[in-house]
């Protein structure tokens, strides 16, 4: 029986206001539309793999409020088992999305509420469920020493560790050797490394380069271009896209590749597979609007690469 995949990260309430334009400070503005939905890296992908076909525990750090209500509900919709912490002070946390009518270009405050206060103590909590895992995730929304503790509990026992590194930020000395992938997207990887990332070719260097600072091997996703697979032990391969339809939406694209490229390594495939079927999982979600919800079912990515 293979162990779950675990994944560490933030849950969101995504409240997205459309409007001809931002108001001024001290103005009030008519929008023209209002959306709310689930969102945050980790929770993303903790719905992406669990559509994809895995058996997934999400851990994180909620209040008892609305929008913990709708965390709850998404993973639950989704297949996704809870392993939740939560405070009894302070608010789940929420994001505001300001869409400008016509362009589509957006600003954005997140205020990550209680998620903010993810700690290794929480991780500690679940150590024996890290520890039975086939493969942990996680990326850089919540606090870094969690990250870094549950990536430790996980390499000490021999799980397959994923990290994603998004939002862009800084790592300390020594994370990037608890990682035996790293799945930075263009700009991820030009921040890590400091190098120029806009072709396979620019990615399979910033991907060698991550490997010279600790990883076991690197996934550089190019958007539409596809990714770079950049193993620790042989040469980099490039794998296209899949363009399933029309674009409609790329918010999420590389939680879905995360979500699915875990998926495909719980289940003991070669990287160079777990990126396709990443790929195929991204290829889908970026035709359907929304995020948690574009994530496609086990069943369509199985067609797509059959
Ligand atoms: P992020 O969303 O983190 O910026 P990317 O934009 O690199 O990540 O997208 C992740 C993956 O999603 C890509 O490797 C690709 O497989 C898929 N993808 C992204 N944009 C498109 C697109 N326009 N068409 C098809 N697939 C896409």
């Amino acid at each position: 029986m293979l162990g779950p995949i675990v994944i560490l990260g933030v849950f969101v309430a995504d409240t997205a206001y459309r409007a001809a334009r931002q108001p001024r400070l001290g103005e009030t503005v008519m929008g023209d539309s209002f959306a709310l939905g689930p969102g945050g890296k980790g929770s993303n992908q903790a719905v992406a793999a669990a559509k994809a076909g895995g058996k997934v525990h999400f851990l994180s750090r909620l209040a008892r409020d609305a929008f913990g209500d709708l965390a709850l509900r998404t993973w639950s919709e989704a297949g996704v088992t809870p392993e939740v912490a939560f405070s009894e002070q302070g608010y789940t946390g929420a994001a505001y999305i300001f869409l400008e009518a016509g362009t589509g270009n957006n600003a954005i405050i997140v205020s990550p509420g209680v998620a903010g206060d993810i700690s290794e103590e929480d991780i500690d909590a679940r150590a024996d469920l890290i520890r039975r895992a086939s493969v942990f995730v996680t990326q850089l929304e919540q606090p870094l020493p969690a990250a870094i503790r549950g990536l430790q509990l996980a390499k000490e026992a021999g799980v397959v560790t994923i990290l994603n590194p998004a939002p862009a930020a800084p790592l300390p000395d020594g994370m990037l050797a608890l990682c035996d992938w790293v799945t930075p997207n263009e700009s991820e990887a030009e921040a890590l490394t400091g190098l120029l990332v806009h072709d396979p070719i620019t990615a399979e260097a910033a991907g060698r380069m991550l490997i010279l600072m600790g990883a076991g091997g690197a996934v550089v996703t190019l958007g539409a271009q596809g990714a770079v697979l950049v193993p620790g032990d042989g040469a980099a391969l490039h794998l296209p896209a899949i363009h399933v339809g029309p674009v409609v939406e790329t918010t999420g694209a590389g939680d879905a590749f995360n979500g699915g490229f875990a998926v495909a390594l719980s289940e003991g495939r070669s990287p160079a597979d777990a990126v396709r079927f990443g790929i195929a999982t991204a290829g889908i979600s970026v035709t359907r609007p929304g995020t948690a919800p574009a994530m496609p079912m086990r069943a369509e990515i199985e067609a797509l690469l059959s």
